[in-house]
């Protein structure tokens, strides 16, 4: 069955997230030869339209506003209503982003449609599409398919492989007029806390380090084999406690949850709670000095020793590499 399906593009910093390209490859298997529409809110984004289409996407509606430069849930569920009612989709994919996940439920409740979130896997089976998502802290993965009304999913980052980008791709780019009115709460400014770097939920390569690296002198090392390889360098709940480094780069439940096709733990035991975030990560390596640390029970590789032995040696062999 043919459908339209609408995606939510997110740029950040100038930039399009990898995961609006994702979000898009979903929407194609969704829509079952239908329509795909990206959908760019913002301030001054429509220079990202062909990107989109580039990536998958057969029309891009852009709306645009003052209001909408930085993301307020009032203003962009104003935004995205507003061409949901237009466009009367039949699916919607966002990412499964800080933004998408705020957003998401919200929009769902006012469409009275079922949410299937966090999801790693579309196909088409059996006449229907289905999805898979991770359960129980990714101990599980559990199948959904959407039997009555709109079909809205959010996408993992880093798990869905987008479209091969082709330039040769035409399609229609619009502006949509919207009134984005009666805001709670404006954003003036975002003031970063971290430096700019590779951002640790669409990272390929992850270095994390833990209460084992012991001081945030002690990320040096890590911060160089991530740059080496580059990658983003995440940490435990345990280092961010310490005050070895800001709780921006957490991994784990309460933290972010990574999918890289790499992920390097360095000087972490791998508590239940750290492995919620990560132990979906293509291939893991541990580094650790305690032969016996839960977290050689998920890795692929194990590496039993000191740290700040092991990422220097590992750092210089790399970098051999690259030459
Ligand atoms: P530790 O458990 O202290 O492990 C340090 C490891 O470093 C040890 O295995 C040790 O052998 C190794 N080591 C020491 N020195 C070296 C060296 N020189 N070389 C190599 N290895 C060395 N944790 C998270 O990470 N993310 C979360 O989101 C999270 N959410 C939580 C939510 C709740 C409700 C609760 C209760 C806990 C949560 N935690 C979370 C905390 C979690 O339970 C652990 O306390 C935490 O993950 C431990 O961090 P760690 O592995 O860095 O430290």
């Amino acid at each position: 069955m043919a459908r339209k399906v609408l995606t939510l593009a997110e740029v950040r910093d100038g930039s399009l997230r990898n995961v609006s390209f994702e979000a898009i490859a979903a929407a194609k298997t969704i829509a079952e030869g239908g329509e795909v529409v990206s959908v760019l809110v913002g301030d001054q984004v429509q220079a990202h339209a062909n990107e989109l289409i580039y990536r998958g996407a057969d029309r891009v509606v852009v709306i645009e506003h003052p209001n909408l430069k930085f993301y307020t849930s009032d203003g962009y569920s104003q935004a995205l209503k507003a061409v949901i009612d237009k466009e009367q989709p039949e699916g919607i994919v966002f990412g499964h982003t800080a933004l998408g996940k705020d957003l998401s439920p919200k929009l769902a409740i006012k469409l009275d449609a079922g949410l299937v979130s966090d999801v790693i896997a579309v196909e088409e089976a059996g006449g229907n599409i289905v999805f898979t998502r991770p359960i129980y802290s990714g101990k599980a993965f559990e199948k959904k398919i959407v039997t009555d009304g709109i079909i809205f999913a959010t996408v993992r980052p880093n798990n869905i492989a987008p479209l091969e980008r082709d330039e040769s791709r035409s399609g229609s780019v619009e502006a949509l007029a919207v009134e984005i009115k009666d805001l709670r709460a404006i954003v003036k400014e975002v003031v970063r806390k971290t430096a700019e770097g590779v951002d640790l939920t669409e990272a390929k390569v992850i270095v994390a380090g833990g209460r084992g690296v012991k001081s945030a002198e002690g990320f040096k090392p890590l911060q160089e084999l991530a740059e080496v390889l580059g990658g983003a360098v995440g940490a435990s709940r345990g280092a961010c406690d310490a005050g070895y480094c800001d709780y921006s780069l957490q991994i784990g439940q309460t933290g972010k949850v990574v999918t890289p096709d790499l992920y390097i733990a360095c000087g972490i035991s791998g508590a239940i709670q750290h492995l919620a975030g990560m132990s979906n990560s293509k291939v893991i390596v541990a580094i650790n000095k305690d032969p016996e640390a839960n977290i050689f029970k998920v890795a692929d590789y194990g590496i039993v020793g000191d740290l700040f032995e092991v990422v220097p040696l590992l750092t210089e062999e790399f970098k051999k590499l690259k030459v």
